[in-house]
């Protein structure tokens, strides 16, 4: 029995995921970090409360990696390399999840664009009537 909102997995399957609850709210990140770790424009993720998550399955194959700098813990999956989630390290519940780790339709549509000024030279922004920030969103 499982009281799962919404389960998640990588591209190999071996890694899985579950929510108690749907996400709420969603953002595209277009930070160079984000460019890089992705392999495109932005990320598209959905933030959630680390306390409705569970790792039910794969977790030996979650490698977490944190750039020298600071920030969320990025964690993928070392077999496949599918980004999954990121969380913080110091224990806080702010969670993201990737929204294609999702299994099914989580509900929830991105409602923003953060960190626009690093924007990838190659692809323009949407035009899509979404807010847009320089830099980070307060988180609210
Ligand atoms: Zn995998
Ligand atoms: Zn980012």
């Amino acid at each position: 029995m499982t009281d799962a909102a919404i389960t998640g997995s990588c591209l190999c399957g071996g890694v899985r995921f579950e929510l108690t609850e749907l996400p709420t709210a969603a953002g595209y990140c277009h930070c160079t970090r984000c460019q890089k770790r992705t392999g495109t424009a932005s990320s598209a993720q959905a933030r959630v409360d680390a306390r409705t998550f569970r790792l039910v399955q794969g977790e030996e194959l979650v490698k977490g990696w944190r750039h020298p700098d600071g920030g969320f813990e990025k964690c993928f999956c070392r077999e496949c390399g599918a980004h999954l989630f990121s969380r913080d390290p110091e224990g806080s519940p702010q969670m993201s999840i990737r929204m294609s780790a999702f299994d099914e339709d989580p509900g929830v549509r991105p409602m923003w664009h953060t960190f626009v000024d690093y924007a990838a030279s190659w692809e323009p922004l949407p035009d899509d009537g979404l807010e847009r920030y320089p830099e980070n969103k307060a988180r609210g």
